[in-house]
């Protein structure tokens, strides 16, 4: 076991704290990363609160991580000491079921064993990235190409791989137009890859006031939602809708958005039931959906993408000891566009 530096929620109501974490030995198909940067996603937030049910205390959370190689085992193929590399949301999955044979983890029937809050293969509750080590089986490692700056590769292996999946999957592309409900951290990385794509993007915020940064990332367009005169004006208008918003929307005003054969894909999670009248998916053949991150091969293949194109998440660089400060900052969306925790300071 290797004792390692970490930054630990004690309980759902108290503040994050500076302790230490064991971490297991490394296997035969093991990669232990020593950390250079960490993502702080909502996610975290939402589960160290125990907004989404209840969860062991002391959580280490952090499903952003990128780092470099410094122990392999003797069974690793895929990674050598020295690569530099990337774990997201996942680190295990069954292996086994329909979904995982098809190469789709992060669909695993079984359920996948995530980076943190979750029962790893061993019983033990697994410890996120807000740490300065980490063992992960080979499998679920990442390669981070150079191109990509290294503090800012880290907000990919959530927030990009989130947002490319679902626009790949409805192809987003030339000739496709594609609206992004929300400017946050997800929200800023769908403009970048919908953009780079070659789709026609346009944003949808409750105000303009980030209307500046959307048309430097890649937007045509930025609408306010709080003027009911935009649902109008962008009525049939869209192929494809990317929500990132977590909070509940009127649905039926942002489905009728869609043209014929659209579809509303989201990757935000309301913690409540959502309403929407079926009639208004009559009118276009309109589709409602949901997407969940995506799959090793697929993730790989973004992180690609972005090194081709040139495309990192806007971030800021903060020590370990803001961690507390950058929740509130998220909670109160003054965020722009990630933080991203230095673990050199852990
Ligand atoms: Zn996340
Ligand atoms: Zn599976």
């Amino acid at each position: 076991m290797l004792t390692v530096n970490a930054y630990a929620a004690p309980s759902a109501t108290e503040p994050l704290v500076p302790t230490t974490i064991e971490r297991r030995d490394v296997g035969p198909k093991d990669v232990l990363i020593a950390i250079r940067y960490a993502g702080i996603c909502h996610s975290d937030i939402h589960t160290v609160r125990g907004d989404w049910g209840p969860i062991t205390y002391p959580q280490v959370v952090g499903h952003e991580i990128v780092g470099e190689v410094v122990e392999v085992g003797p069974d690793v193929v895929k990674h050598a000491v020295g690569d530099r590399v990337g774990v997201g949301c996942m680190v295990d999955s069954c292996r086994e079921c329909e979904n995982c044979q098809a190469g789709m983890e992060n669909y695993c029937l079984a359920g996948n064993t995530q980076t943190y809050a979750s029962v790893d293969r061993d019983g033990t509750i697994t410890q996120g990235g807000y740490s300065t080590h980490v063992v992960v089986d080979e499998d679920f490692v990442l390669k981070v190409p150079e191109a990509i700056p290294y503090e800012a590769a880290a907000p990919l292996l959530c927030a990009g791989i989130t947002t490319y999946s679902p626009l790949a999957h409805w192809n987003a592309g030339p000739g496709k137009r594609v609206a992004v409900v929300g400017m946050g951290g997800l929200g800023h990385m769908a403009v970048k890859i919908a953009a780079a794509m070659g789709a026609e993007v346009t944003v949808l915020s409750r105000t303009l006031d980030k209307k500046d940064d959307a048309l430097r990332y890649g937007a045509t367009d930025h609408f306010a939602t709080a003027d009911p005169a935009t649902f109008a004006e962008l009525r049939n208008r869209f192929d494809l809708i990317v929500n990132t918003v977590s909070a509940p929307l009127d649905l039926d005003r942002y489905l009728s958005l869609l043209r014929l054969d659209g579809t509303m894909v989201n990757v935000g999670a309301p913690p409540e039931p959502l309403a929407l009248h079926v009639f208004t998916l009559f009118g276009n053949r309109r589709s409602f959906a949901g997407s969940s991150i995506g799959s090793i091969a697929e993730t790989q293949e973004m992180l690609d993408f972005c090194a081709e194109h040139g495309i990192a998440p806007e971030i800021e660089l903060i020590p370990a000891e803001q961690i507390n400060e950058a929740y509130e900052r998220v909670l109160s969306s003054e965020v722009r566009y990630r933080f991203v925790i230095d673990s050199s300071t852990l």
